[in-house]
């Protein structure tokens, strides 16, 4: 079964902190392994979280900050040295080439992985294939800064029963598929007769930037938004002098952009708990998490369009099997589905010690219910 989620690698900005890494998120898209801004420890923080090198098939890098890149240097030999049969493809600002080229060569190492930089030099699309499309917008930061957003192709959800009552079986199914309409005992029976619409998903990722229009077009209707929130609102001055944002205004976006669950990330080190963070984009959003390292967070499942099936079969069956299609208008987004599940335990950088467990025990409590 496919899984899609994005597992917490790193949350600190700038600096890590004793509770915090470097940024570090992977995005599991069924077969897809998207790993984005591979702060500093990200290959560590990866064994804490079970993932592997081998599950990792892109990476994308908002801009040149060591927070959001240092670990690329761990990173590309760790890919070597596993061996990783699959090409790795790398996204980042072009304008950061020679960072690329020194991460990429930081030390000796045998290099066997095969890494296809994709410098990234204008917006819009960086990647597409018949299943998603990956985008970019440029941020306001101070340096090129990119926000990176995922499309998945709208496609459409086969009815069995509908096809079995319609006798369409084995190849003509395939035939189906290909052309969208198949002749069965000589009668034609049509792709949208046997199946129902099964839009897309969306996720977006807006890293380091004050807020802006660009921020709100990468988190348009997306299911999931990871995004900055370095601040709270008492520091929205400075948040603006260093080109970050404040949990409140990433909320703002997030609503003006009618994202579903926000992941707020990237916090300042002067700031232990992370409830004020939750509290201030609470009241602006709904549905809001706060990122801790460790965390996997499921990518909330869209309602099936079971509605439209009833209407299709004349009774309440449940779709299934969902194939590529051509649908080109989303339908409103589906309403919140249940909250993220939290691993059982929160990854430490350090181990935490007697005498700092009970800071441990407060950044260890589930903040979120
Ligand atoms: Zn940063
Ligand atoms: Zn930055």
């Amino acid at each position: 079964m496919s899984v899609r989620e994005l597992i917490v690698l790193g949350t600190s900005s700038q600096v890590p902190t004793r509770y915090r890494n470097h940024n570090g998120y992977l995005l599991r898209w069924d077969e897809e392994g998207i790993l984005f801004d591979p702060g500093e420890g990200t290959q560590r923080q990866m064994i804490y979280a079970d993932v592997t090198a081998t599950s990792i098939n892109r990476v994308m890098i908002t801009h040149f900050h060591g927070d959001h890149c240092l670990g690329l240097a761990g990173m590309s030999q760790r890919l070597s040295l596993d061996r990783v049969p699959h090409p790795v493809h790398i996204h980042f600002p072009a304008s950061g080439q020679v960072f690329y080229d020194r991460l990429r060569r930081a030390s000796i190492y045998h290099a066997v992985a095969e890494l296809v930089p994709h410098p990234v030099r204008q917006e819009g699309v960086v990647h597409e294939d018949e299943r998603l499309i990956l985008e970019c917008r440029r941020l306001d930061h101070g340096v090129d800064t990119y926000g990176y957003r995922l499309v998945e192709r709208d496609r459409r959800t086969m009815l069995p029963e509908v096809l079995a009552e319609r006798g369409v079986r084995g190849r003509a199914i395939g035939e189906l598929q290909r052309n969208g309409e198949v002749e069965v005992q000589g009668e034609v029976v049509r792709l949208d007769e046997v199946s129902v619409p099964c839009p897309g998903q969306r996720f977006a990722f807006v890293m380091d930037t004050r807020p802006c229009r660009a921020a709100i077009e990468l988190a348009e209707g997306v299911d999931m938004l990871v995004i900055e929130s370095t601040y709270l609102s008492s520091e929205q001055r400075e948040a603006n002098d260093h080109g970050h944002m404040t949990a409140r205004q990433a909320a703002i976006i997030a609503r003006e952009a009618g994202a579903k669950l926000v992941v707020l990330t990237h916090f300042s080190q002067r700031y232990q708990s992370l409830d004020p963070f939750l509290k201030e984009a609470r009241a602006v959003h709904p549905n809001v998490v706060v990122a801790k390292d460790g965390r996997r967070i499921p990518i909330p499942r869209r309602q099936r369009t079971d509605n439209e099936a009833a209407e299709i079969m004349g009774s309440n069956r449940t779709a299934t099997r969902a194939l590529p299609g051509a649908q080109p208008a989303l339908p409103p987004t589906a309403p919140p589905t249940a909250p993220p599940t939290v691993l059982p335990t929160v990854l430490p950088t350090v181990p935490p010690t007697a005498e700092t467990s009970q800071v441990a025990g407060e950044m260890l409590e589930p903040d979120d219910g």
